[in-house]
């Protein structure tokens, strides 16, 4: 039960509040309505789920912060939506989210939880909140971890998710928690490779993150001057790959750089062993780097840091305005809420202009 609620007051502020897309500015009438049956919210606690993101730790800074801030206390979860069911809080006050913005990962732990896609699962999640008097919940993740948040906020449970993904497949918001960092990281590792690559006359395959989104691979090849870019949206046989590298050899270009999604069909591996086994016919071959999760792993940057407070900050706005089910994000520039429900049913598009443009940059 929420203090000073019935669950089916919940439930149904829930499905009102999430019924449509608003701004930080555009309140809708439901929400200004129930904000004061709200105010009385004390307690909330937060978790980060599935991947990790550089930023993710700034967000739940800011969670805490600006909870106690509102003379709330604040949990945080262990291991994400395992700890949740298994009852892994711990209190976290001002000091304990100190001098962890500058860090990469998570520092409240995560974890795949399988028991939480059954209801079963979230009942006792739901449970073990009621227990200790908690009455909202952040959620820290990406699209799976959102579609958890979804379910729990489908069981009348008032939860905001957090946009955080390096993958950046998260619709709902331009850009996730993660990206900037891990986009300069692949960018440090294809300026390095091109400087031996030039001194070599040699081609290099580089090898994003990014599960099945091509965003990673285009925004790190069209930043890092790639020659090609292999992405799953839109995917490139090797003979074409083999077609762009001897043009730009043709036109002078003392060096190849192919930028290749995990996703795509032909991924690093792949193409890598085709330019092998091909070797004689085409005349070079490739040498294959894929950063993997070292792309993961960095020091988050500035516009992660700030990604993170902001949008930690906005989701206990938001609890404490009552618009639970949405998740926040950025769009165009502007704090925006989404209902998760438009969230987990809706699939991101990938600009394929920007990949008609890394085609004419590379002349
Ligand atoms: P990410 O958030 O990075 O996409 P995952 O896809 O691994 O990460 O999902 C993280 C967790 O979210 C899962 O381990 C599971 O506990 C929860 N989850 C994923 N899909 C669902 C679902 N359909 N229903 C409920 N919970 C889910």
């Amino acid at each position: 039960m929420i203090r000073g609620w019935t669950v089916r007051q919940a439930i149904v502020f829930c499905r009102l509040s999430a019924s449509g897309t608003t701004d930080d500015k555009g309140q809708s009438p439901v929400a200004l309505q129930k904000y004061d049956l709200l105010a009385d919210m004390t307690r909330i606690a937060v978790l980060t789920s599935g991947g990790d993101a550089p930023g993710i730790n700034a967000a739940i800074r800011a969670v805490v912060r600006t909870g106690v801030d509102r003379g709330w206390e604040v949990y945080g979860i262990n291991h994400g939506y395992a700890g949740l069911i298994a009852g892994d809080f711990r209190p976290m006050g001002p000091r304990d989210a100190g001098e962890i913005m500058q860090r990469g990962g998570t520092i409240l732990g995560s974890a795949r939880c399988p028991e939480f896609c059954t209801e079963a699962g979230r009942k006792k999640a739901i449970e073990s909140m009621a227990s200790r008097g908690v009455e909202g919940l952040v959620v820290i993740g990406g699209n799976g971890s959102q579609t958890g948040s979804h379910a729990l906020a489908e069981m009348g449970f008032p939860v905001v998710g957090v946009a955080s993904t390096i993958d950046n497949d998260l619709y709902g918001s331009d850009i996730t928690i993660g990206v900037d960092t891990a986009l300069n990281i692949a960018l440090e590792a294809i300026d390095r490779l091109k400087i031996t690559a030039s001194s070599h006359h040699r081609g290099f395959l580089v090898e994003t993150m990014g599960r099945n989104c091509g965003y990673l691979a285009l925004m790190a090849g069209i930043a890092g001057g790639a020659e090609a870019i292999v992405i799953p949206e839109y995917e490139m046989e090797p003979e074409g790959v083999a077609e762009v590298i001897h043009s730009a050899y043709e036109r002078g270009k003392p060096h190849a750089i192919v930028v290749v999604a995990e996703g795509a069909h032909y991924n690093a591996e792949r193409l890598g062993r085709y330019f092998q086994e091909h070797r004689d016919r085409l005349g070079f071959d490739l040498r294959v780097t894929a950063l993997g999760y070292v792309q993961r792993g960095g020091a988050p940057t500035y516009a992660d840091r700030m990604l993170g407070t902001r949008l930690g900050a906005a989701a206990v706005e938001e609890l404490a305005a009552g618009r639970c089910g949405v998740l926040v994000g950025m769009r165009k520039n502007e704090r925006a809420t989404t209902p998760l429900g438009e969230v987990v049913s809706s699939k991101k598009p990938l600009d394929e202009n920007l990949l008609r443009l890394a085609g004419v940059l590379a002349k």
